[in-house]
């Protein structure tokens, strides 16, 4: 049996101890793991379910945690254990744009984000919540990265004469962008947080993949003729991730 709440440990391959808490719910049936910056590792699994066999489903997936950790450990410095407060106010260098974010409570059970005048998004609904606001303004930032991104990306791409099929703006929790073998490039909303010139190389960066679908050395020498300070470029990518706030990281939620 499950406590509605309980804490457990994981022993990780490292040797580490996760601490992780176990929530039991009558609405699921399977086991649901969410690891986020907020509240770490949260596990719920459907009530009744034996904790020793809940133990040995968690421990069986341990390999699959830890690496997602070290993937966590690129934004751990941005993990604070004060709750996180709704922005005011952030940047988007890639944009050079400023916005203030103003919360207007109603009566609405749902939460969600536009542009009410320039440099001014308004947050309506269910403001208290503040995951809630948090997510409406990850929408909006997905939205604003298509219209902003989008153009840009077709005219690097003609400037190279290269042709991508397709773009998807995602919200990935490591990955700046990518290029699939059929051409369809992908790239990350939470660009919008770093320097333009940072945004254009990773652009290009995936545009070279359209010729060389790894990090072979042809690969960076077509990088190096569009870019030729692509090394300098790449190297500046490794802190890039402190430029992003909190509220902008998504958890991750998966099934076992
Ligand atoms: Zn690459």
């Amino acid at each position: 049996m499950i406590d509605a709440v309980a804490h457990d440990k994981l022993a990780l391959p490292d040797g580490r101890a996760l601490e992780f808490e176990i929530r039991a719910s009558t609405k699921t049936r399977s086991l649901r793991l969410k690891l986020s910056a907020r509240e770490g590792l949260v596990v719920t699994a459907p009530l009744g379910l034996d904790r020793q066999r809940l133990l040995a489903l968690v421990a069986g997936k341990a390999e699959w945690i830890a690496g997602r950790m070290a993937e966590f450990d690129a934004v751990r410095h941005l993990i604070g254990t004060e709750p996180v407060a709704r922005p005011q106010a952030f940047d988007l260098p890639a944009l050079a744009e400023s916005w203030r974010v103003e919360y207007k409570a109603t009566r609405s059970r749902t939460v969600g984000a536009r542009i009410d005048q320039p440099g001014r998004i308004v947050v309506a609904g269910a403001v208290d919540d503040v995951e809630a606001c948090h997510a409406a303004l990850r929408r909006w930032l997905a939205r604003h990265a298509t219209s902003a991104l989008s153009p840009w990306l077709t005219n690097l791409a003609e400037q190279t004469g290269l042709r991508f099929v397709d773009l998807a703006i995602k919200n990935q929790r490591t990955r700046w962008g990518s290029c699939s073998a059929h051409g369809r490039i992908s790239l990350n909303c939470k660009l919008l947080f770093l320097p333009r010139e940072l945004v254009r190389y990773v652009m290009l960066h995936e545009i070279c993949h359209l010729l060389e679908a790894n990090h072979s050395e042809r690969f960076w020498m077509h990088l190096r003729h569009f870019e030729p300070s692509s090394d300098s470029l790449h190297g500046r990518m490794r802190d890039t991730w402190k430029a992003v706030p909190i509220w902008a990281q998504r958890g991750t939620d998966f099934l076992l």
